[in-house]
């Protein structure tokens, strides 16, 4: 199968790291998440061990954790000892809730309000990822209120293109995102951060955008900001202590895509940085990197049950299922590709070309279209592979569905992380 944690037991049901999932979909009902926690530490441990091994000391991954939040995925990575990345009051609450060390939370986000800001200093959280020049000034302000001394990295954009898909690529100088290179500013941007009193500035970040395959791409961004970081030094003598190449590294969620061999990847980046560093005539950062989806993606799945199969004739097949573009909105925003099982007869002949269709009112709301399944009866259990980022992250109450739960897979036993929203829940902000 397409990952080394699924597979197919004797009665041709398919399991889940090690469970049968057909028990599971009994047990909890569908939709259901769920979440591999072995997989989740081993992803984190190949991260961790090659970034201690191919970079100098103090490098280190960061949990991009808008790809998969909850409470237990904090303790999870605190246990691990990773850093995280926050993007809202929201995931900042949740860590912090959940008991995760603060200190080791990086802040993003292009549009921070000052409330958030305030409240992640509050939080203690350990360093703000400065997107532009109105937000560092706020980022001053608020830190001298609170009398202290705020450690800052600056988001540049280094104007790449990692030919991925337009929605995910956010490291060209026309994005949204921090503060371009090419257009010069990038230069007042670090002038500002050195002249402020109540931050510290530590050095870069920059994130080119996600599901890359090769590391060519990163090192093209490194070679990028290294020789920002000799022009910084040649223009104000500040050398930056970290610079973080963020996320991105990809998933393979269908089997033409290739399997990625992370430590590999991460071993030719520091070919790169190392010689470049020698050729520029600088020391040599602290890395940090900021998986998200390939800590989390393959170490999720999730389950529906079949509601009906509908065949047009001479057009089109569906099958549709009591999920949907609510708890996966990833096919609908990007027509991202998915491998789909039939979970009760996971070795029958795929032989039915089918769309898999959400339960929403909109003809967008699909799962896949035109793959092959095995053809399914009513109520039988359908399963969605490699849902582990940004689904249960990304999920909605359009059309007031509840969200699924989250059941974690550990060690051959199962446990709920996140309860199934009710319909009480549904209403329970409404006056
Ligand atoms: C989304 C994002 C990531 C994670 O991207 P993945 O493709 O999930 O690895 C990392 N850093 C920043 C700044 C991001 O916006």
């Amino acid at each position: 199968m397409i990952c080394d944690n699924i597979s197919v037991n004797e009665k041709g049901h398919l399991t889940f790291a090690g469970i049968d999932t057909t028990e599971l979909a009994k047990k909890y009902g569908t939709p259901l998440y769920l979440m591999d926690e072995n997989k989740i530490r081993e992803r984190v441990r190949v991260y961790k061990n090659a970034m201690e091994r191919y970079f100098p000391k103090g490098s280190m991954p960061e949990f991009a954790s808008k790809a998969f939040s909850c409470k237990q995925i904090y303790r999870i990575m605190a246990e691990e000892g990773i850093d995280i990345d926050v993007v809202s009051a929201g995931e900042i609450f949740t860590a912090s809730s959940a008991g995760f060390p603060m200190d080791r939370a990086f802040f993003h986000g292009n549009s921070k309000t000052d409330e958030e800001i305030r409240f992640a200093m509050e939080k203690g959280v350990g360093t703000f990822v400065a997107d532009n020049e109105e937000e560092l000034k706020a980022i001053n302000e608020i830190a001298g209120e609170m009398g202290k001394k705020q450690r800052v990295l600056l988001r540049v954009s280094p104007g790449i293109d990692p030919h991925t898909h337009k929605k995910i690529s956010t490291g060209s100088t026309e994005s949204k995102f921090g503060v371009a290179i090419e257009t010069g500013q990038a230069k007042g941007f670090v002038k500002l951060a050195i002249e402020l009193e109540n931050v510290e500035l530590q050095g870069y970040h920059c994130h080119i955008g996600s599901q890359i395959f090769e590391s060519e791409p990163f090192a093209t961004t490194l070679e990028i900001m290294l020789g920002f970081i000799v022009e910084m030094k040649k223009a104000f003598n500040f050398e930056p202590e970290i610079l973080n190449i963020g996320g991105g590294f990809g998933v393979r969620y269908v089997e033409q895509e290739p399997v990625i061999d992370y430590d590999e990847k991460i071993k030719e980046v520091s070919y790169v940085l190392n010689k470049q560093c020698e050729r520029f005539g600088i020391a040599i950062p602290k890395i940090h990197m900021e998986p998200g989806r390939s800590l989390v993606a393959d170490a999720g799945m999730t389950l529906y049950t079949v509601t009906n199969v509908k065949e047009v004739k001479g057009y089109k097949n569906y099958v549709s299922i009591d999920g949907g573009m609510t708890d996966n909105p990833r096919y609908t925003l990007y027509e991202s590709p998915y491998t789909v099982v039939l979970a009760s007869r996971a070795n029958d002949e795929k032989d039915f070309v089918a769309t898999i269709s959400g339960r929403c009112c909109e003809s967008g709301d699909l799962i896949q279209e035109d793959v092959n399944i095995t053809k399914p009866l009513k109520d039988e259990i359908l399963a969605v592979l490699t849902t582990g980022a940004y689904n249960y992250s990304m999920a909605s109450n359009y059309n007031r569905v509840p969200r699924p739960p989250v059941v974690m897979l550990k060690d051959g036993e199962d446990y709920l992380a996140v309860k199934r929203e009710s319909l009480e829940d549904i209403c329970s902000l409404d006056i």
